[in-house]
């Protein structure tokens, strides 16, 4: 092993960063191999183009017929790429992204062949995919599951394969994919708000959420990484001592990127561009070998699709580089972690971002309107919220001291929090035209101004306004960023539709003006939101008592923050919103669930094989090597050998001591999984693998690592943290 730790360090202090040719400007290249709009003006008819362009924007359906026409277009335009293949691309409930191959090609008798690809093919496939999770839908329905376009998410070329984006579901209809209740969120979030937007300007048709992600990763050395078994089979190290060196200096965050790692982004960047993935910017993170990219954002189902796309790319091209791309939220115990900040906002038709304060007093009540609502929606689902970010992988940085805590809260920032006081106590019913002037002058009408300055930002917050958009920065590096966009559109729609009916109610019960009504609503919900409200330190332990009094939650592990989706009231809220049907979140639930017994089965067994056989063998190797310095000191001094010897006694007795922990913690480690690996209820299951399994990591692991720093470094078999971090 050790023999493996040092060919892979040789190999790769002797690489060198490959040569990346970009011949055309980014702009000229940007979405050449997308089947955009100006590839469908060219390839499709005009009744073809039409259909799909009404499809995108008006949820229409397209007809059998005129989809033959767009497949054929679609399949001269792939060919004229050069592509062979076609595949439905989809996003089972695995969070990778799957597909299946099929070649255009297809003989025709006689010898000959031809390329073919009709619009069943592109409107529709079964690709038996019977192995994915499914959360019991298809056994209970013996129903299979099917591929289904959706032409919102423009198809892609990738590696000769002609990609069409699709929802995955089964034949009764439920969705078995992470598209399908984005989709419904999305519709559900676009009528509410049309609804709302009503009372400020009638032209309104449509609104649109946005994504902007950012996703950091980390960049190891493909043969450093490959040399642990850790990193290969569970994306992190399970253990390994600190490096002498870590992040304290900031010397890696924002500094000058690595030549290898410029190269690789490069590449990267230069598939993003073919790919129409908008990638703006690039730096260096906080941790060593740690990086972050971002794309301007997009419409949401569209950037979730682009992420997904990205992970897929960065591991395939981080291969050409000889990097393994570690896209786990904490790969590194001791450095920071890597999140996936969601930006989010949303639009109009009418170009109006509804979460930016505008120009006149009427489209900042409109603002406010929407801020609020957010606020509200986030106060009122908090839980809901942060079980659309619970992972095993996750559970290591929320809470752990450097990302946002377990805690949801919102950051809206000194100016606005003023702003709400103000808004706090208008009057209850009718509004003076005095009061009206004086918030229209005032209050409403400053707030551009205000935020035009607003620059404090609190990096601490999980859910952060920063001037023209809400920031969801508990989200994990991993995260399929459907789930949280799913939960986030969902609660806003709800809110929304509160909003819309209580509005109404005052308007209509008590002759209320449209102001008077929506000042009156909005005050109360301000009132009812302020436990939600934080600006202070997230990080701090004194937010944890206080989040507590508030009442708010703080699930910091999996399971438990997972339950709240199985609430009478949150399956009823995903129903009545049409975004998921009980049968749907009860299967989300289970295949969750599942997924985190494996997740930390898995690592339980790596943890195990690595301690006690690479390193307690190597232990056991280095103890006799001072046994046999000790036996020779004695043959030489006799008596006086202790002497000499006392260090090398001592380390044999320690060595011994961490060799008896160990294999204790394994033991018991091993015990506790046979006795849970019973139990067939699933949350009696999960709580036994966090609560008694996941434990015991920890004591392995601090063992392993005080023999790691006792050992010689010569026969030492895991590569070590400096060498992992610390290789450019
Ligand atoms: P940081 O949080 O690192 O300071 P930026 O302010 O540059 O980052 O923005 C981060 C992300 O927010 C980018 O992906 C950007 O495209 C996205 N973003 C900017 N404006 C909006 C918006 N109105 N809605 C959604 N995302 C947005
Ligand atoms: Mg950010």
């Amino acid at each position: 092993m050790a023999q493996l730790r040092f060919h892979a360090i040789k190999t790769s202090l002797k690489r060198k960063p490959l040569k990346i040719k970009e011949g055309k400007r980014r702009s000229e290249i940007f979405g050449a191999n997308v089947f955009n709009e100006a590839a469908m003006r060219q390839y499709l008819t005009k009744t073809a183009f039409k259909s799909v362009l009404e499809a995108i924007e008006k949820g229409t359906k397209i007809d059998r017929h005129v989809a033959d026409h767009i497949s054929t277009g679609m399949k001269e335009w792939a060919i004229s790429k050069g592509a062979t293949h076609y595949t439905h691309w989809f996003q089972p409930l695995t969070g990778a992204t799957a597909e299946k191959h099929d070649a255009f090609f297809e003989t025709i008798g006689d010898g000959l062949a031809i390329e073919k690809f009709g619009g069943d093919q592109l409107v529709q496939q079964e690709p038996d995919a019977s192995s994915f999770p499914n959360g019991g839908i298809r056994n209970t329905f013996e129903a299979r599951g099917y591929t289904a376009w959706d032409p919102t998410s423009p198809a892609f070329i990738y590696d000769k394969t002609l990609c069409i984006p699709t929802v995955f579901v089964a034949y009764t209809g439920e969705a078995l994919d992470f598209k399908t209740p984005l989709l419904r969120a999305l519709q559900a979030v676009d009528t509410a708000s049309v609804a709302v937007c009503k009372y400020f300007d009638k032209n309104v048709k449509r609104v649109t959420a946005s994504l902007g992600w950012e996703q950091e990763y980390f960049l190891i050395d493909s043969d450093l990484a490959s040399s642990r078994p850790d990193i290969s089979l569970t994306g992190r190290t399970l253990l390994g001592h600190t490096a002498a060196k870590g992040q304290q200096l900031d010397d890696h965050y924002f500094g000058t990127i690595p030549a290898r790692a410029m190269a690789y982004m490069r590449d990267l960047e230069h598939h993003c561009m073919l790919l129409g993935i908008p990638a703006k910017t690039r730096h260096n993170e906080v941790a060593p070998n740690q990086f972050e990219l971002a794309p301007i954002f997009e419409e949401a189902n569209l950037a979730v699709d682009h992420n997904s796309l990205l992970m897929d790319i960065m591991q395939k091209i981080g291969k050409r580089h000889n990097f393994t791309v570690l896209m786990h939220e904490k790969p590194f115990k001791g450095v920071n972690g890597s999140g996936k900040h969601n930006n989010w906002s949303l639009s109009t038709d009418t170009g109006v971002n509804l979460l930016a304060p505008g120009k006149t007093p009427m489209s900042n009540l409109q603002f406010l309107t929407f801020f609020i609502n957010t606020i509200k929606a986030v106060q009122d689902h908090e839980e809901l919220l942060r079980a659309a970010i619970a992972s095993a992988s996750n559970d290591h940085r929320l809470g752990a001291n450097e990302a946002p805590p377990a805690i949801m809260s919102v950051f809206i920032g000194d100016q606005l929090t003023k702003v709400l006081e103000e808004l706090e106590s208008v009057t209850n019913g009718k509004l003076s035209p005095e009061e009206k002037t004086d918030l229209k002058l005032n209050v409403v009408g400053k707030i551009p101004e205000i935020l035009r300055d607003n620059t404090d930002r609190n990096r601490t917050s999980s859910f952060a306004f920063t001037g023209n958009k809400f920031e969801f920065r508990a989200v994990g590096s991993t995260a399929n960023c459907a789930k949280p966009m799913t939960v986030l559109n969902t609660i806003v729609a709800n809110q929304l539709m509160e909003f819309k009916k209580e509005v109404d109610a005052l308007i209509k019960s008590k002759t209320m003006k449209k102001d008077d009504a929506i000042f009156n609503v909005l005050r109360e919900y301000i009132k009812k939101s302020k436990n939600i409200l934080f600006e202070g330190n997230g990080y701090s332990e004194e937010w944890e008592v206080e989040a507590k009094k508030r009442g708010l939650s703080n699930n910091k592990t999996t399971p438990e923050a997972l339950k709240v989706k199985m609430t009478k009231a949150n399956i009823e809220l995903f129903e009545k919103l049409g975004v998921m049907n009980k049968v749907e979140s009860e299967s989300r639930y289970e295949i969750e669930m599942e997924e985190y017994i494996l997740h930390i089965q898995i690592e339980s067994r790596v943890l195990g094989d690595i301690a006690r056989n690479h390193i307690v063998p190597v232990a056991v190797r280095y103890q006799n090597i001072l046994i046999d310095n000790v036996t020779g000191l004695k043959s030489i001094y006799g008596d006086r050998f202790k002497d000499f010897a006392k260090e090398q006694l001592a380390l044999i007795e320690q060595i011994s001591g961490h060799i008896e922990a160990i294999n204790s913690s394994v033991t018991d480690m091993i015990e506790a999984r046979k006795q849970f690996n019973k139990e067939t209820d699933i949350e009696k299951k999960a709580d036994g693998y966090c609560n008694k399994v996941k434990p015991l990591f920890e004591d392995i692991r601090y063992h392993c690592d005080k023999l790691e720093l006792m050992v010689d470094d010569e026969i030492w078999p895991m590569t070590k943290y400096r060498e992992l971090l610390f290789t450019k």
